[in-house]
């Protein structure tokens, strides 16, 4: 749903601005697909702010030559400070390449960005070609306003 005007007034809808706020994620096996697609990619990403795990973002930078703000690493609370930052409202859009095939010792938190992306109704791709979907979508390229869930009922709700 794509609204225009005075609806940004509205504190139920998030405005994503022309230069999104991207947050990028990679476990090691998916470190080298993330990379080539960032290198692929590298004109449309200079176009927009990075934010990444710390060894994701430490590869990022290098490949792009562009300054990527690095988190800590994933399984030391980096995947914890970017679902706060989905919460907080801090970041536009996810670029999560997990790795399906492997347990990850912080799989805990790995589902809780997940889940929170989710809850707050964010742009998210979790392999290279629905990054490719995204990364070409025209609103990657334009302001973009939509409605948050309505969660007022789970903050009433009598405890
Ligand atoms: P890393 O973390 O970028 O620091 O490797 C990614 C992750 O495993 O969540």
């Amino acid at each position: 749903m794509k609204h225009q005007g005075p609806l940004s007034m509205n504190p139920n809808i998030r405005r994503l601005e022309k230069r999104k706020r991207i947050a990028l994620i990679a476990h090691d096996n998916k470190k080298k697909d993330l990379i080539e697609w960032a290198v692929h990619n590298k004109i449309a990403l200079s176009k927009h702010s990075l934010v990444a795990t710390g060894t994701t973002g430490r590869l990022v930078e290098e490949a792009l030559d562009q300054p990527v703000t690095k988190l800590l690493s994933g399984p030391l609370g980096g995947d914890q400070q970017i679902g706060a930052m989905i919460a907080t409202g801090d970041i536009d859009v996810v670029f999560f390449f997990f790795d399906p095939m492997e347990a990850q010792p912080h799989d805990s938190d790995v589902k809780a960005l997940l889940r929170l992306a989710v809850a707050w109704n964010l742009p998210m791709a979790c392999d290279r070609t629905t990054a490719d979907f995204l990364m070409t979508s025209n609103l990657m390229k334009d302001v973009y306003e939509y409605e948050l869930p309505n969660y007022t009922h789970y903050l009433n709700r009598k405890v």
